[in-house]
């Protein structure tokens, strides 16, 4: 999608070009440099990558330390909507947090980290639901160690455990099934890993290699069971960090806060952040000012995989960006500015008003709610008309605006007025002025002129409907 819309080009164009290559990719996959770079040059662009060699040099992840420490391993809770991931992680939040700091007020910060009954250490992204998960992962940020996916005892598995499912296997991610709700009367657990058989997930007990757990997040049956088969999982993977390390982490989430400034929470993944310390996080920078667990307690240091609330940021990095300490601010300053300046370059240039062509892959993309429409013609009636029908062809994604109607010929102030608000010009037996044309050329503004009313309606249907919501 990003790629796409770099070139210009419907994101259905550069999927059917990554197909003919053999390699399937979903509209928010994230491509390797190579693969771009082929794509790239099948649409006719050169590629150049910004993160330039000076900017790693100056981001040194100091990966010739061997990392020879355990660590905690990372977990996120997938599973269709319902099926108690909420319930699960508040649950697990409250049980097994042990107490903070007089004072410290538990706050939600979209990760938190427990120790299990045994002693063991656990940190779990709270942002239920697989798109935070895939958001991080288009973002290259490997974040996730172990995939807990819940299936309600009482439902069936449905198409976002399936989804979820593939999410954490395509990631490479081990599973363990946490089926849920066994509380309940009608729970019925077997037709579960039936069920999940069905899609190739062979549970332990029925000579799988799944780890699988029966709990009820509303009595706490079972997740102490449940906990331990993530830690065996995670003995598998054995996890290791350097804690005397700089910090390098994932921005899990983060906003503006009312009083105090940017806020950020941030998974430390290696090495240890500290007070003081100069970051970089995606295109923004700072000194770490101080640090809170989800407890509300100061921390003075954060150690591998603890989620922090961060403050200090001179902005809010986005959703799976990678957070290192640099050594100092000017550094630090540098490439953030660089970042952004390359990502206002990017916006410029994909910063395009809607065509015809364009809706498609708009819609797409998922950010097409509204197709603004100016109608002008030669008499009222066929304005009326036209703007009627074209006023019906609304559909639950897309409502369709006729911001104006009149009669007469495309005039500069039409041009400008689709400019203003994103429209396209639809003329009936009337002409642009050439002053208009111009401007339209200039402004890249569509105008599209027919004699026709039922062509004007066709044509727009088309690009509505044809493109619709395609299925990836
Ligand atoms: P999510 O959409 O997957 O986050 O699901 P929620 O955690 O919001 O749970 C959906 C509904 O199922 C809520 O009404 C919960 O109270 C209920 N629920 C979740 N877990 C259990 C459970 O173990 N037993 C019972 N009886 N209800 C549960």
């Amino acid at each position: 999608n990003d790629l796409a819309s770099l070139m210009g080009v419907s994101v259905n164009d550069v999927i059917s070009a990554c197909l003919s290559m053999g390699i399937f990719v979903s509209i928010n996959q994230r491509l390797d440099a190579e693969t771009i770079t082929v794509i790239a040059d099948e649409f006719g662009f050169d590629i150049e990558f910004s993160t330039s060699e000076e900017e790693s040099e100056a981001i040194n992840t100091e990966d010739d330390i061997e990392d020879d420490e355990p660590r905690a391993p990372i977990v996120t809770i997938m599973g269709h909507v319902d099926h108690g991931k909420t319930s699960l992680l508040d649950y697990i939040r409250k049980t097994k947090v042990t107490a903070g700091e007089a004072g410290g007020i538990t706050q939600h910060i979209g990760a938190y980290d427990v120790e299990t009954s045994g002693g063991n250490k656990i940190a779990f992204l709270d942002t239920p639901g697989h798109e935070a998960f895939t958001a991080m992962r288009a973002r290259g940020a490997a974040l996730t160690d172990i995939a807990i996916i819940v299936v309600a005892a009482d439902d069936n598995v449905m198409p976002q455990t399936k989804e979820a499912i593939n999410h954490a296997k395509v990631a490479g991610v081990p599973i363990v099934i946490a089926i849920n709700k066994v509380d309940k009367a009608n729970a019925n657990p077997n037709k579960i890993k039936e069920e999940l058989s069905q899609i190739n997930i062979l549970v332990e007990d029925w000579g799988g290699k799944y780890q699988c757990q029966e709990i009820s997040a509303k009595t706490g049956q079972g997740i102490d069971d449940l906990l331990e088969k993530v830690l065996l999982e995670a003995e598998i993977l054995e996890l290791k960090a350097k804690a005397s390390k700089k910090a390098v982490g994932s921005v899990i989430e983060a906003s503006l806060d009312k009083g105090r400034g940017y806020v950020a929470t941030v998974m430390v993944q290696n090495g240890t952040l500290n007070i003081g310390d100069v970051v970089l996080a995606g295109s923004h920078f700072g000194k770490v000012k101080a640090m809170f667990d989800h407890r509300g307690t100061r921390l003075k240091q954060a150690g591998p995989s603890t989620p922090v609330l961060l403050l200090g940021l001179d902005g809010a990095p986005q959703a799976g960006e990678k957070l290192n300490v640099m050594e100092s601010d000017r550094e630090a300053r540098d490439i953030a500015y660089k970042r952004q300046q390359i990502q206002r370059e990017q916006n410029l240039r994909t910063k395009k008003h809607i065509t015809l062509d364009e809706i498609g892959r708009r819609l797409a993309i998922g950010s097409f709610r509204e197709l603004n429409v100016i109608v002008k013609g030669d008499v009222d009636g066929s304005i009326e008309a036209l703007a009627d029908s074209l006023l019906k062809l609304s559909t639950p994604e897309v409502q369709v605006n006729i911001i104006h109607k009149a009669v007469g010929q495309i005039s500069e102030s039409d041009v400008l007025l689709a400019s203003a608000s994103d429209a396209i010009i639809v003329g009936f037996q009337v002409r642009p002025s050439s002053s208009a044309r111009r401007l339209a050329e200039q402004e890249e503004i569509e105008i599209r002129l027919y004699s026709i009313i039922y062509d004007a309606i066709n044509e727009i249907k088309d690009a509505m409907e044809g493109m619709l919501a395609p299925e990836f």
